[in-house]
């Protein structure tokens, strides 16, 4: 019997995630299908329910649903539990656990960004959304010592700090309002920069002005398309990075997870930047056309 995938959020149509996963299970001669559900939050448990049944192998859970739908599984693996998020599912008989794959997808680009240079210790992050959570984690794990993360409503970002209180009891995780002259003195003492807005998704603006860009700097934008920020960044003689490391490794992580083998990451590649190409649009928070017109608020969860 043929096996069923499926990623489960609101809105769903067009997820790059359904093109990338189904190349991955054909390539390999797996026999599953990728479904889309779309699903409005009153129907998540229902859901969740029924993606139990013997004939499923996994699920990918996206915006709104990822911090929803904790409460939701039986078990969360580390990463899961300390984000508060789930992107990713896997079976254990009846009982479902909860994975978050954005953080292992996340630490891929990290390190691609810093190459063969020391990682640096500190951080500056723009975003405290669902993204920011892993890239949070992530940053925690290869091992930064002050990480500053701004978001246009603060509470939002020192809730995030709150939330990782524990885990980053032994370094300067602070929240500082979005000012550009805070934004500017916080860059100067810093070497990695991360948007982790939706800010350049579906406009072809930045969230902050190229000239405090310095050229020693090395960007990374969640968002998998050369944005405002990237060109900027560029031009000002830093290293730029868009999210599609990120986005193909946690796509990945999934599939090795409800796979138990390694991902064919060649073919998943060529299968999003086709999907892309054909100006299919993501709900996983990746744009696929630069033309989409979905409302900055629509905007992902990665
Ligand atoms: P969320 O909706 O959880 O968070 C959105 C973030 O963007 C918040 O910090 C929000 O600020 C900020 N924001 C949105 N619009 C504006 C605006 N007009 N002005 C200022 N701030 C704004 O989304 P996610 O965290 O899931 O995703 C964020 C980005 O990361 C997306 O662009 C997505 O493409 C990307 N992403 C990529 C992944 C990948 O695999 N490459 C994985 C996950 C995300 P506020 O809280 O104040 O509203």
């Amino acid at each position: 019997m043929s096996k069923r995938v499926v990623l489960i959020g609101h809105p769903v149509a067009h997820s790059l995630s359904g093109a990338m996963q189904q190349a991955a299970f054909d390539e390999l001669g797996i026999d599953a299908r990728y479904e889309l559900w779309d699903r409005a939050p009153i129907a998540l448990a229902d859901a969740i329910a029924e993606v139990r049944g013997d004939d499923f192998l996994g699920v990918n859970v996206t915006i709104p649903h990822k911090e929803r739908v904790v409460p939701m599984i039986d078990k969360l693996t580390e990463e899961a539990q300390v984000t508060g998020a789930v992107n990713t599912l896997t079976r254990e008989g009846k009982r479902l656990v909860g994975h978050n794959t954005d953080v292992p997808g996340f630490t891929v680009a990290l390190d691609k960004l810093v190459g063969r240079q020391k990682m640096p210790r500190q951080a500056v992050l723009l975003g405290a959304g669902g993204g920011a959570r892993a890239v949070v984690y992530g940053l925690i794990r290869a091992g930064f010592q002050r990480v500053v993360i701004f978001n246009r409503h603060l509470h939002r970002a020192e809730g995030l700090v709150k939330h990782f209180g524990r885990s980053a009891a032994h370094m300067d995780l602070k929240a500082m309002p979005w000012h550009e002259s805070i934004i500017e003195s916080e860059l100067a003492k810093t070497k990695v920069l991360i948007n982790a807005t939706s800010i350049g998704l579906n406009s072809d603006v930045s969230p902050i002005p190229g000239e405090i860009l310095a050229g020693d700097l090395l960007v990374l934008d969640l968002i998998y398309k050369r944005t405002r920020l990237l060109r900027d960044a560029e031009a000002a003689g830093a290293t730029a990075q868009d999210g599609e490391i990120m986005l193909l490794h946690q796509g990945a992580a999934a599939f090795a997870l409800w796979t138990g083998q390694a991902a064919p990451l060649e073919v998943m590649s060529e299968a999003l930047a086709e999907a892309r190409a054909g100006g299919v649009r993501s709900a996983e928070g990746e744009p696929a056309g630069e033309d989409e017109a979905v409302p900055e608020a629509a905007a992902p969860a990665g």
